[in-house]
């Protein structure tokens, strides 16, 4: 089969500069980032859905607890960890999502549950975590998601009073709040044409009653169709809400017949942007075309192509 198939995924966007990061630090997110990419993309040259390519692509970056999103996630104000995560599918539509999980292992697995074996989108907290009790998904205690930089970022998020984006595991902290951002996605084509989106987050550090950000709402921070493209952001989350941001760019390529590259520049920078949005998104249409666009100093991302280079692709800054 000669159809081409491509993955993009991502571990977070921010200020992410050099001058905060170490050598070794730096290889062991190009590590993770790379052996992620290659499980995703082994599905892909197999021959499987992108469906399966992206979930494994997430529970890879998941279970590195150097990205915000299952084991390694940022802290509430109140100290627990609450996972938010979505999946959609580009052929139909079908999408799941959890929004507040605490005990699933892997709450992208949770998001896929919601989608096939339920007539729901989105469950939320002890919901989420029930489902996938119930479909005996592994669930761990609170002590496997600690990472002992996550809760210092929480202290410190305490004092300071706010809300804060502290996604990556860049250096010490400095008095920028969105010095750090994270999440992890991923996104699909594969050799039947199917597109589909993944992403699964922490949300942000001292977030509380109940906030839920971009990363679970469809349309949001994650959407797929095969018509137009797949897309999983990551940035400040009231701002993509706000933005509507992935389904803004399939719009514009579905109703304006815009290439993914134009409609990606126009919503992460033109639209995004001047209303204070930082981050960015990995996107992939209907040709298996490959969009990385972000407005932040840098973004954790990585791709690899059947077509053009075919070489992994793997980067950090801009
Ligand atoms: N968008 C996520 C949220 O706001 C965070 C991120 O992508 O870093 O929950």
């Amino acid at each position: 089969m000669n159809s081409p198939f491509a993955l993009a995924l991502h571990g977070g966007a921010g200020t992410i500069s050099p001058a905060l990061m170490t050598p070794a630090k730096e290889q062991a997110y190009q590590q993770a980032l790379r052996a992620a990419l290659s499980r995703g993309y082994a599905v892909l040259a197999g021959g499987g859905a992108a469906l399966d390519a992206v979930e494994q692509a997430v529970r890879s970056l998941e279970d590195e607890p150097l990205f915000n999103a299952g084991r390694g996630a940022v802290f509430t104000h109140e100290g627990h960890h609450e996972m938010d995560a979505a999946i959609m599918d580009g052929r139909n539509r079908a999408a799941g999502a959890v929004a507040g999980a605490r005990a699933v292992q892997n709450p992208i697995r949770a998001a896929r549950l919601v989608m096939e074996h339920t007539d729901h989108v989105l469950l939320a907290w002890p919901g989420a975590d029930a489902l996938a009790q119930e479909h005996g998904l592994p669930t761990q205690p609170a002590e496997y998601f600690f990472t002992q930089h996550r809760y210092d970022q929480l202290q410190e998020a305490l004092q300071e009073g706010r809300m804060r984006l502290d996604h990556s595991q860049a250096l010490p902290t400095d008095e920028d709040p969105k010095r750090k951002m994270g999440t992890v996605g991923a996104v699909a084509r594969d050799q039947h044409g199917h597109l589909a989106a993944a992403t699964s987050t922490g949300g942000m550090t001292n977030k509380r009653y109940s906030r839920i950000g971009d990363s679970p709402i469809i349309g949001s921070g994650t959407f797929a169709d095969d018509r137009t493209c797949a897309i999983s952001c990551t940035g400040h989350g009231e701002f993509f809400l706000r933005a509507v941001v992935a389904h803004d760019i399939s719009c514009l390529m579905e109703y304006r017949g815009l290439s993914l590259a134009e409609a990606c520049r126009i919503v992460v920078h033109d639209k995004l942007a001047p209303i204070g949005g930082e981050g960015g998104l990995v996107a992939v249409d209907a040709a298996g075309n490959v969009a990385l666009p972000f407005n932040s100093e840098g973004m954790y991302r990585a791709s690899q192509t059947s077509h053009g280079a075919a070489a992994p692709y793997v980067a950090i800054y801009k």
